[in-house]
């Protein structure tokens, strides 16, 4: 069927509230994003009907919440076209998959080994491996952007060398919307000899993450921004490389025998997975994964196109507004400042006129640091945003504008 929003947002039982009184139009979808009534069905089901452990039941329950468990993991693996579905290891998001990885490497970095980000790292992808630098002995470099946040691939290829172990960058800047250009930087990353990590927390909502054509070697993302519950998340990693690994946490199902003395370990994707999981979320994130691949996804990319056109063209219209972050290949985040107001007062004189964006400096501080801005309004578009809402936020901008003069 083809794409068309109003159908979209039928789906979304939370879309049709109101906050005193205004229509609820939610543009903090980076943050995080709402679930179809299809996702709240399948956890409430399986509650309802299938409660039961996994993988280790006599029973029919067992069986039928095992089925619908491990089904979520082929979704998952056909998704993102993952070669087999032992690579799809489940986390609790996107922060435990890149601290999983973290830990799995740790072990090969040595004094006089690099690391390589980005000046658009989220904190989970910048604190992370500057604990691994810390404990190894390895050195972080930092990839830099320019004043419009894209970044300079003349300097990242300058930075890349036969000592850098492992490249981290985001698919989609949360703060500022950049879409960088991930393959070539793969690509770069990979005739360098380095392991690539993509943090795909803003990218995988998108419809289009192919891990095999991409070449990268770890691509993790958050379930809840992908229409799914919190405290779920995925690692996707090479089979050889995560088989290679120390063992993340040690328990119930990641062993295959244990004596008083010693255990062996499960093979993957046990191996990595200790204890009882996150089964009704991870059902929902199955269930969820299932309702976006039903979408027409390219219908959808132009209407995430046109959302983000518009609110541009919007912005740079706007007196007193200055956008932060203006790269060429945008999606889905409008960050700016209004001229004479904090950000915080910007987001709270907008929540009154049930607007609802996120300010700050989204879990990305030395980003504001080097931006020279102590934090920004970020207006954050999903598949369920109309262009009406975008008129909505700015008709609402001047309002807020009149207020804070
Ligand atoms: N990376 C990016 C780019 C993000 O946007 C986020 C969430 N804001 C994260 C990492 C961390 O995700 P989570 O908190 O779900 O683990």
């Amino acid at each position: 069927m083809a794409f068309d929003v109003a159908v979209i947002r039928q789906q979304f039982p939370i879309l049709s509230r109101d906050i005193d009184g205004s229509p609820l139009v939610y543009l903090d979808n980076a943050a995080t994003t709402h679930k179809p009534q299809c996702v709240i069905d399948a956890i409430s089901h399986y509650y309802s009907y299938s409660n039961s452990n996994v993988h280790r039941g006599a029973h029919r329950l067992a069986d039928e919440s095992t089925k619908a468990y491990e089904g979520a993991r082929d979704t998952v693996a056909r998704f993102i076209n993952a070669n087999v579905r032992e690579e799809v290891i489940w986390t609790s998001g996107t922060t435990e998959s890149i601290n999983i990885v973290a830990h799995g490497i740790a072990q090969q970095l040595n004094p006089g080994d690099q690391l390589l980000v980005t000046e658009m790292e989220h904190h989970a992808d910048l604190v992370t491996w500057q604990q691994a630098c810390a404990t190894s002995g390895a050195e972080l470099k930092v990839a830099p952007i320019n004043d419009n946040g894209e970044l300079n691939l003349d300097q990242f290829q300058t930075l890349l060398c036969d000592r850098t172990k492992l490249v981290a960058f985001p698919h989609i800047s949360n703060a500022l919307g950049t879409v960088n250009p991930i393959t070539k930087m793969i690509a770069m990353a990979k005739a360098a000899g380095a392991l690539v990590l993509i943090d795909g927390a803003q990218g995988i909502a998108h419809g289009d993450v192919d891990v095999q054509s991409l070449g990268c070697d770890f691509y993790v993302f958050s379930g809840h921004k992908v229409f799914a519950p919190t405290g779920t998340g995925v690692l996707w990693g090479r089979q050889s490389l995560l088989e290679s690994w120390p063992v993340w946490q040690t328990g119930g199902e990641m062993i295959s025998t244990v004596t008083y003395q010693s255990a062996q370990w499960n093979q993957l994707p046990y191996r990595l997975e200790a204890g009882t999981p996150h089964i009704a979320g991870v059902i929902g994130l199955g269930a969820a994964l299932e309702w976006l691949s039903r979408q027409d996804l390219d219908g959808m990319r132009l209407h995430e196109k046109a959302l983000m056109a518009t609110a541009t063209e919007r912005a740079e219209q706007f007196e007193g507004l200055r956008i932060i972050g203006t790269a060429k290949n945008k999606l889905g985040v409008l960050s700016f400042l209004i001229e004479g107001g904090h950000p915080a007062d910007v987001g709270f004189l907008l929540d009154r006129q049930g607007i609802a964006i996120r300010t700050g400096h989204h879990c990305a501080e030395p980003l504001m640091n080097r931006l020279g801005v102590p934090g920004t309004a970020r207006a954050s578009f999903s598949l369920y945003n109309t262009l009406d809402e975008v008129d909505a936020l700015f008709d609402a901008l001047k309002k807020v504008r009149l207020m804070l003069a």
